[in-house]
């Protein structure tokens, strides 16, 4: 075999280039946090050839990057993504949640648009040298967390539709604001998504006001079988700001994205959709969409309500089955619909008041005034581990 050794990403020989002109760190729930643009003082990077592989990654000073006008991910949309966060635990310790999950899901949606393949240890271990770097500084105080946002463009600069041939893989952590908890309204620009918005007199941590979703229309289709709904790609997400754009402006915060003339209920903007609603027979059910056909993004936050209610509530059948918009109404008409949640990274648990279905308004009991108790029993044991007022292997201390 006469072709070069092609190098593996490698975390061990990772550089580091301190930025000489660090930034000052905002309050909490200021502008600056609202703006979802305010980054850390640096960014990891590493690129890949198709020729050498994968260079020396780097942590470095954030700033723009340099592609060309032709690159690939400009044109061809080869780009994928992950979204985690890191929190800063009561005992003082930083902790990522499950962030081999993460790991994994980058890698499979790399490979599903093309992107070179790395070993998902070898990210981790880079991501949490990354969040080690950042950490002591931006996420100062118990209780704080960051967002950190691992992509991947291919960036050669051939114009014909071709495989990535160079790439570039990029870490970055964005400070951003508690979108799951009251906050003060002052500090919220009208247009930003905030389905919990509380006047800071309201003294309660639940949310006043639950998700609002707008069901998506036929025309309007967020993933479907064989497509690459399952995967973090850009692809999936630019096209779906049309259907966002008009819920926000009907006054709704998401889209309930629905599949096929049967209306299949798949996820709620980019969270995955969970119900929780008596059976005919009178059984608890908790119901998700199921994985496997390409629809859904397997979230890391749905698996751990699964595995979570599956481990501690034997009264609580757990199912991932495909289910429609029909059986909602008719389980709202026949009193047996309780409750229903979206969860994801950005909203984490997010209990939902409202659906609006052709023409029908299906309030959910958490808008009629009863408190959503299951999923805020949810929210509370994950947030536990999270933050290590629970010591459990979920939460990796950085
Ligand atoms: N579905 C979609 C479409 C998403 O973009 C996300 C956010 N990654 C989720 C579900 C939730 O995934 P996670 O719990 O890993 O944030």
């Amino acid at each position: 075999n006469s072709s070069p050794a092609v190098a593996d990403l490698d975390a061990s020989k990772l550089i580091f280039t301190p930025n000489l002109n660090p930034k000052s760190v905002p309050a909490p729930n200021s502008p600056e946090v609202w703006s979802q643009n305010y980054t850390t003082d640096h960014m990891l990077t590493a690129r890949w050839t198709e020729q050498s592989g994968w260079e020396a990654p780097e942590i470095r000073p954030y700033g723009p990057l340099s592609i060309m006008p032709t690159a690939s991910v400009l044109h061809y949309a080869t780009e994928c993504f992950e979204g985690l966060k890191a929190y800063r635990g009561a005992d003082g310790k930083a902790r990522l949640f499950r962030p081999d999950r993460n790991a994994r899901r980058f890698l499979q949606s790399a490979t599903r648009i093309s992107l070179p393949g790395f070993p998902p240890e070898e990210f981790l271990k880079l991501l949490k040298k990354f969040v080690g770097t950042e950490a002591p500084k931006w996420i100062p105080e118990p209780g704080q967390f960051i967002y950190i946002r691992p992509t991947m463009i291919a960036t050669a600069p051939a114009l014909g539709v071709q495989k990535p041939r160079e790439a570039l893989l990029y870490i970055m952590m964005v400070l951003f604001p508690p979108l799951d908890e009251p906050s003060p309204a002052a500090a919220v620009p009208k247009s930003l998504p905030a389905p919990s918005t509380q006047t800071p007199t309201q003294e309660t941590k639940r949310p006043a006001a639950g998700m609002r979703l707008l069901a998506s229309s036929h025309d309007m289709i967020r993933a479907w079988p064989g497509g690459f709904g399952n995967a973090k790609v850009g692809a999936n997400y630019g096209p779906s700001l049309v259907a966002q754009g008009e819920a926000r402006s009907r006054g709704y915060d998401q889209i309930l994205w629905l599949f096929g003339d049967e209306c299949f209920v798949t996820e709620a903007g980019g969270s995955n959709f969970f119900v929780l609603w008596k059976t005919p027979e009178g059984r608890l059910e908790l119901v998700t969409a199921p994985l496997g056909d390409g629809v859904i993004l397997e979230g890391v936050t749905r698996a751990s309500v699964l595995d979570l209610v599956r481990r501690t509530r034997p009264d609580i059948d757990v199912v991932e089955r495909k289910f429609t918009m029909q059986e909602l109404l008719k389980a709202a008409d026949e009193g047996r619909l309780l409750e229903a949640f979206g969860a994801g990274t950005a909203f984490f648990i997010a209990p939902c008041s409202d659906i609006h279905f052709r023409g029908v308004d299906l309030v959910l009991p958490l808008g009629k005034g009863v408190l959503a108790d299951f999923a805020m029993g949810i929210k509370k044991t994950l947030k536990d581990i999270m933050y290590g007022n629970e010591q459990h292997e979920w939460g990796v201390v950085v």
